[in-house]
């Protein structure tokens, strides 16, 4: 792990002469050229690789293994989102590759050891050391141009991590200090870089929380929430982190009458005495998107969704779910009204 505000270059020179790297691959968005461009300024690149789409398509990672094949590549340097990580993720997967990850949201991907697929519209998640990012280069200058509105549903991304590890298959006592820690430090942090994007204090608190929020995820596994998610994202192409913003406040209030001792740590990170209103609060303080139906889900997809969501909910959920709980949930989540708190 190297931290340091203005420093990913010299870091990732550094990392990239203590590996003794030959050929590196770089992985980045034609959108984030210009990043990529003055992260890389101290390195040589072999190959720069560009053609990446959300939720990791097959045809995208295959394409993108070949590449590294044909050019001899050692070494992967990923520099962007979640889906950047996740295509880095997808080379290594099959080959084995190292990854130096740098990046440039709050997704998280970099400080996991899952990998996710898409294929034939249905995407596919699993765990495996091989994907885990060798190192991480941290500069929260790097994310001064991520927009306000991307920055915040990116952020509540980082606090759905922390939240659904508190009733995930392998939610422990250290994972949820972790979580707790990402919570508080992500609800303090949002709003600072929404106040001041360009600022150096909210971005690397941003970013703490953001890597916090990971570790406590990788290590409890997935939840209730990120089984929708997965649902939303993969079957429906929604995009990932205003997925998470929007479905989030419907599941703590589905779950949060069952686990009082994750809504008092939910509650407590947020600095307010309920959970739900706490985080329904941080929300709309930070304009969060609301509505499922105003990022392109479309309401008659409801009862589908809620089908395969509820077969993948873990067994560990604090209270039982079934396929018309969901169907409310998502149904409120589409329209934008308040989370119920289920009795
Ligand atoms: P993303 O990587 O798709 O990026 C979203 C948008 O932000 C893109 O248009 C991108 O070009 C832009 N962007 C990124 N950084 C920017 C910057 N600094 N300035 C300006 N624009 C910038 O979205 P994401 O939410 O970061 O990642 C979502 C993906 O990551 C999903 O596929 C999700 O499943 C995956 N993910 C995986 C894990 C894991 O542990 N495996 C964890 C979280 C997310």
């Amino acid at each position: 792990m190297r931290f340091g505000t203005g420093e990913a270059a010299a870091n990732l020179a550094a990392e990239v002469d203590q590996r003794g790297a030959r050929s590196v691959m770089v992985i980045a968005e034609a959108r984030e050229a210009e990043l990529a461009r003055r992260v890389t300024a101290d390195i040589d690149v072999a190959l720069h690789h560009s053609d990446v789409a959300m939720h990791v398509p097959v045809e995208t990672a295959d394409r993108a293994r070949a590449a590294a094949r044909d050019n001899g590549i050692d070494l992967l340097v990923s520099i962007g989102g979640g889906s950047t990580t996740g295509l880095a993720k997808a080379i290594a997967l099959t080959t084995g590759l190292p990854i130096v990850a740098v990046p440039t949201t709050y997704a998280g991907s970099e400080a996991t050891n899952v990998w996710g697929l898409t294929e034939a519209a249905r995407k596919t998640t699993g765990v495996d050391d091989r994907v885990l990012p060798a190192t991480v280069i941290y500069d929260a200058e790097l994310t001064y141009s991520l927009p306000a509105d991307l920055s915040v549903a990116s952020g509540l991304n980082g606090l759905a991590h922390c939240v659904d590890s508190l009733w995930a298959p392998r939610a422990d006592p250290i994972n949820a200090a972790l979580a707790t820690e990402g919570m508080r430090t992500l609800a303090g942090g949002l709003p600072k870089v929404v106040a001041d994007p360009s600022g150096a204090e909210g971005r690397e608190q941003a970013l703490y929380g953001a890597y916090l929020s990971a570790v406590s995820f990788a290590s409890a596994g997935a939840a209730m929430h990120h089984k929708i998610c997965h649902v939303l994202g993969g079957t429906y192409d929604l995009p990932h982190a205003q997925t998470h913003a929007i479905v989030l406040p419907h599941v703590l209030a589905h779950n949060a009458p069952a686990a009082p001792e994750a809504a008092a740590r939910i509650a407590g990170a947020l600095g307010t005495g309920d959970a739900v209103s706490g985080l329904v609060q941080l929300r709309d303080r930070l304009r969060a998107p609301t509505a499922l139906r105003e990022i392109g889900f479309a309401e008659e997809n409801i009862g589908e969704a809620a089908e395969l969501s509820v077969a993948a909910i873990p067994s560990s959920n604090p209270c039982p779910v079934t396929t018309d709980d969901i169907r409310a949930l998502l149904g409120n989540a589409w329209a934008g009204t308040a989370p119920e708190v289920s009795r």
